[in-house]
């Protein structure tokens, strides 16, 4: 395919932000190898495909890099809220990943598919008694524990039932990423967690540690997410070993573990830079013992939480087009089957993506329209300003690529849509992972 005949007006040429995407000689898109317009005809539209090599690949790249660089122990974790079912959970399994989990319904998804729950760790600023009690009888490994109501109620589950609960505190270490407010975390001022900087932190730790059936293993911290040049991780792990030496120093309490939460960015435009995973974990690594040496602190076992990472470039979106419409001197619309119930993401953070006409690539792109969905809402955007073909009309398909995290996490049946399949692309071939949701399956709870 060449590159002048992919140009869009302003002459610039597609330029995909995942090799998992190629083109053939007929101008179609090409996921993993296979022709999206076939893939389309075979489970219908929309259709979420996601690519299983490629989350093995990310997950090996932590894994990989956590051996290499964190030899004195040390584990990366998936942040299954990026997307959690049956088949990423297995695939997590056989790749020998932690999780995390936020509720009864992950920790469920993650057990029904055989997963070790030894190796959970459950999040959340606020898990109700019922949470607790079901996680700790699921044998959920870890819970990082946000507040002081909780290490309490924590405290009171585990004494009902004889164990000692292990626990990470959250706590926020006081920096502020630059991203979006809405994934932007680590600030003094976040719903989650606990200051170090307010004195909180240091408060909540000795409360955790009266607590006789807490076993407090260490500290969490989370900075925010989609993050790239920053160097928030060795910032963070400076501020978080130089806490843990401070607590050793003043309370005699040496904490084994320290989880320096997810949020590496990906790339979902190819303007979007580049991440070198490993190198930026090496780097970490560096400064994080470093300041263990500083302070003559032990090297703490290293937990990291990547969900955007492991599964966002794994996953792509097909709709149909329904519409086009010009409103001559003001804009263009290109209205397809889905919208914002299978994916939110524009309408609540303008987040970029990719869009193409997934089976005219060798057409000029000169046509920029909005890419709109089918709710009854006018915020129902996918992405604004999308150059495509001139003749794209009703019955086209369109893809919109790096949909793999939370995109079907964040699905609704607003309008009592359904929400579109979910097909594995694995070595053996396509496997529906999730099967399209039905009319019926809209009314199953109504009484
Ligand atoms: C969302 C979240 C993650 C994962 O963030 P990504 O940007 O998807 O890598 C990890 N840890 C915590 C606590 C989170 O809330």
């Amino acid at each position: 395919m060449t590159k002048e005949r992919m140009n869009d007006v302003n002459n610039n040429p597609v330029v995909f932000p995942c090799e998992n995407l190629t083109a053939d000689e007929n101008g179609h898109l090409l996921f993993v190898g296979y022709d999206t317009a076939a893939l389309a005809e075979t489970y219908g539209t929309p259709l979420y495909l996601l690519d299983d090599a490629r989350i093995r690949h990310n997950c090996r790249v932590y894994l990989d890099a956590f051996k290499k660089y964190y030899p004195e122990g040390s584990l990366p974790l998936y942040a299954s809220k990026a997307n959690a079912c049956k088949q990423v959970y297995r695939i997590m399994r056989e790749e020998g990943m932690g999780i995390d989990v936020v509720s009864i319904g992950e920790i469920y998804t993650a057990k029904a598919a055989g997963f070790d729950l030894s190796k959970a760790f459950f999040h959340g600023n606020n898990k109700t008694d019922a949470d607790i009690a079901y996680a700790m009888d699921c044998g959920v490994g870890c819970f990082v524990a946000d507040n002081a109501e909780e290490i309490l109620a924590i405290e009171a589950a585990a004494k009902q039932r004889g164990i000692c609960q292990k626990v990470l505190l959250r706590l926020t270490p006081g920096i502020d990423t630059h991203t979006y407010a809405a994934v932007n975390t680590g600030k003094v001022d976040s719903k989650f967690g606990n200051a170090i900087a307010t004195g909180q932190a240091e408060a909540i730790t000795k409360l955790a540690l009266l607590q006789p059936h807490v076993d407090l293993r260490g500290f969490h911290c989370h900075i925010g997410s989609q993050v790239f040049t920053e160097d928030v991780f060795e910032r963070a792990a400076v501020i978080m070993i130089d806490f843990m030496a401070d607590l050793r120093d003043t309370l005699g309490y040496t904490a084994a573990v320290l989880n320096l939460g997810g949020g590496y960015g990906v790339r979902y435009v190819d303007t979007d830079p580049y991440l070198d995973i490993a190198q930026k974990i090496h780097a970490v690594s560096d400064v994080l013992k470093a300041a263990c040496e500083a302070r003559a602190f032990p090297v703490p076992t290293i937990h990291m939480e990547p969900g955007r990472s492991i599964v966002a470039d794994a996953g792509l979106t097909l709709y149909t087009v329904g519409a086009v419409k010009q409103i001559p001197g003001y804009k263009n619309y290109v209205s397809v089957d889905g919208g914002m119930t299978d994916n939110p993401r524009f309408a609540l953070y303008g987040s970029k993506y990719t869009c193409v006409a997934a089976t005219r690539l060798t057409e000029a792109r000169v046509f920029p329209a909005s890419l709109v969905g089918r709710c009854c809402e006018s915020g129902d955007i996918l992405q604004e300003n999308v150059p495509f073909p001139s003749t794209i009309h009703r019955g086209d398909l369109v893809a919109v690529c790096t949909t793999g995290a939370y995109n079907y996490a964040m699905s609704s049946n607003y309008n009592r849509i359904g929400r579109p399949a979910t097909v594995l692309l694995t070595a053996e071939g396509p496997q529906v992972a999730i099967r399209r949701e039905t009319p019926e399956d809209m009314a199953r709870l109504d009484v």
